[in-house]
């Protein structure tokens, strides 16, 4: 039986016509390294999204479906394509900055993106590209930096400001389909080639409803979110769209992504939210012991990507920041789980270690585990198995090509179409979620598993130590075993005797699982987003670099 309500799309459009007339005084406000740092209304905001929306349609031909592609930080240009592109009918594509140069000429010619805008600061990244990108016929530059160095592109080079410089400031968006695609990103590849995920006006709408829910970030219009997670990091975990339909400010970091110009921002700003990876925080950390500021309107710190340490939380918690760990990935949208400790917990000895788990899974997210032979596990808090998520938010396939049909890899989805998401770990029956570890990373040590996180997590609890991750590597005798690589904090003097009996001794590791091979490093290789890049270390390993 039909309903008799409404049949109205979600879309993008929807957003940011609310954003910027109900909240249109809210504002975008961009770091610009000296002096005052930009701001703009919502309501600036919605009428030059509508002004870049008529540029490409109308000098660029853009039509439906067409890709464009953004190389940029986090900044007011970058809020305002996110909404033009989609808002308009095409896909908006973000271009992962951080990338090795041949990853990006493969992703953008995938991708087939006709238009790239990029800000100037980043043009040394992309000039040496162009040649390579075969479907790019239109480069769009905004804020600073050297333009000389497009002269001789085989491509026509814009002025971002000239380009929207006159256009009508609204624009009549069109009635889409709500499934329709609205926005692409490829993951970024730390287990493997990148995959694009492409997602609806509907998947965006109702994620960004969800981030909004008390249960999840539950932001409101007096709130200012420092949004660290770059825009090209599945969509910044949705804050660009989510802060929309609130009103929340946003204080975007551009290029300021050191640890000083983040305390400085945060000093003079006083955002009341920040979201970022964990590395970002550890090194917010050092800053703040090292020259403190006035942190004190930072209350919620959003933490996912990869596992949070407990000490670091727990430093966090006594400089007033309270960490509230997420998990989730580019194929979630990508909130998937959000670690709000129950009502019975708050306040007692239990919320802590309800804090650090990766979560409870919201309504629009079902999950399953799966063990080893396929079977489904029970959620008693003790079976581990690969994580199975399905949703209106999740990914039901990969991205292949303008008219090729999706891809649909059957170790990435199962035959009823649930997304296979390589992460291991146990669910407790009030569903909350601790990952033990990422199926690639676990250390398969004579037919038992060892978690490389929660030795990391442990080592990370030393005080000598800054930084450490764990790798399986090859071993005669128990098929894998761990390698420990630690960076020590200045000064610090602790030898691998010590460590070990700290393993044991402090933080409980089983004998079985404590590693024999240690080295000291300057600094752990980080990926494209900021997590551990262990793929970097085995290979090290298995080169003799690392004994
Ligand atoms: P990539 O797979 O290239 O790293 P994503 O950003 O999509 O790109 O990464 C998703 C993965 O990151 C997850 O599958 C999981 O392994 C890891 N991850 C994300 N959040 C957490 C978290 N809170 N705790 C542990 N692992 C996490």
């Amino acid at each position: 039986v039909l309903s008799t309500m409404q049949d109205v799309p979600l879309l993008i459009s929807r957003i940011l016509t609310h954003g910027s007339t109900i909240h249109g005084s809210s504002q975008v406000i961009t770091w610009t390294g000296e002096g005052e740092p930009q701001r703009r209304s919502y309501a600036e905001i919605g009428a030059r999204a509508a002004q870049l929306a008529h540029a490409l349609r109308e000098d660029f031909g853009i039509v439906d479906d067409d890709r464009v592609a953004t190389l940029m930080w986090n900044n007011a240009e970058h809020v305002e394509a996110y909404y033009a592109i989609p808002a308009m009918g095409a896909i908006l594509h973000t271009l992962n900055l951080r990338l090795p140069a041949e990853q990006l000429v493969w992703i953008a010619n995938h991708a087939a993106d006709r238009v790239v805008i990029a800000n100037g600061s980043l043009l040394p990244l992309l000039a040496p590209l162009l040649p390579h990108l075969k479907t790019v016929e239109h480069v769009v530059v905004s804020g600073p930096g050297d333009r000389s160095l497009l002269d001789g592109a085989s491509v026509q080079v814009h002025e971002y400001e000239e380009l929207i410089a006159g256009k009508p400031v609204s624009y009549d968006w069109p009635e889409l389909d709500e499934r329709s695609a609205a926005a692409m990103c490829y993951t970024s590849g730390t287990t493997g080639d990148p995959k694009g995920v492409v997602y609806s006006h509907r998947s965006i709408y109702l994620h960004s409803m969800q981030v909004n829910m008390t249960q999840s970030m539950g932001l409101t219009d007096q709130d200012t979110s420092l949004v660290v997670v770059p825009q090209f990091h599945v969509n910044a975990w949705g804050l660009p769209h989510a802060t929309f339909m609130t009103g929340v400010n946003l204080l975007m970091p551009d290029r300021f992504l050191q640890p000083a110009p983040l305390a400085e921002m945060i000093e003079s700003e006083r955002p009341t939210h920040a979201a970022a990876v964990p590395t970002i925080w550890q090194g917010l950390l050092a800053e703040l012991h090292a020259k403190p500021r006035d942190v004190s309107s930072l209350t919620q710190v959003t933490i996912g990507g990869s596992a949070c340490p407990p000490a670091l939380m727990a430093a966090f918690d006594k400089l007033g920041m309270r960490v509230c760990h997420a998990w989730g990935m580019t194929e979630t949208s990508p909130l998937g789980t959000v670690a709000r400790p129950p009502a019975h917990a708050v306040g007692t000895d239990e919320e802590f270690a309800y804090r650090l788990t990766q979560g409870r899974f919201p309504s629009g997210v079902q999950a399953r585990l799966s063990g080893p032979g396929g079977e489904r596990l029970p959620w008693d808090g003790e079976s581990a198995g690969e994580l199975e998520v399905r949703g209106p938010w999740i990914a039901g396939a990969y991205y292949n090509g303008p008219d090729a049909e999706p891809l649909r890899p059957a170790d990435k989805f199962s035959e009823d179409g649930w997304l296979k998401t390589g992460d291991v770990g146990t669910i407790s029956p009030d569903g909350f979620l601790t990952l033990t570890d990422r199926a690639k990373d676990v250390i398969k040590s004579g037919g038992e598993w060892i978690s490389s996180v929660d030795l990391e997590n442990a080592l990370m609890a030393h005080p000598d130590i800054a930084e450490a991750a764990v790798v399986a590597v090859p071993d005669d005798k128990w098929g894998e075993r761990p390698l420990a690589t630690v960076v020590l904090k200045e000064g610090a003097t602790a030898d691998f005797a010590t460590l070990r009996t700290f393993l044991a001794d402090e933080a409980k590791i089983a004998k079985w699982q404590l590693p024999e091979r240690w080295t000291i490093i300057e600094s752990v290789p980080k990926t494209s987003v900021g997590k551990f890049d262990k793929k970097v270390l085995r290979r090290q390993y298995a080169e003799g670099e690392l004994d």
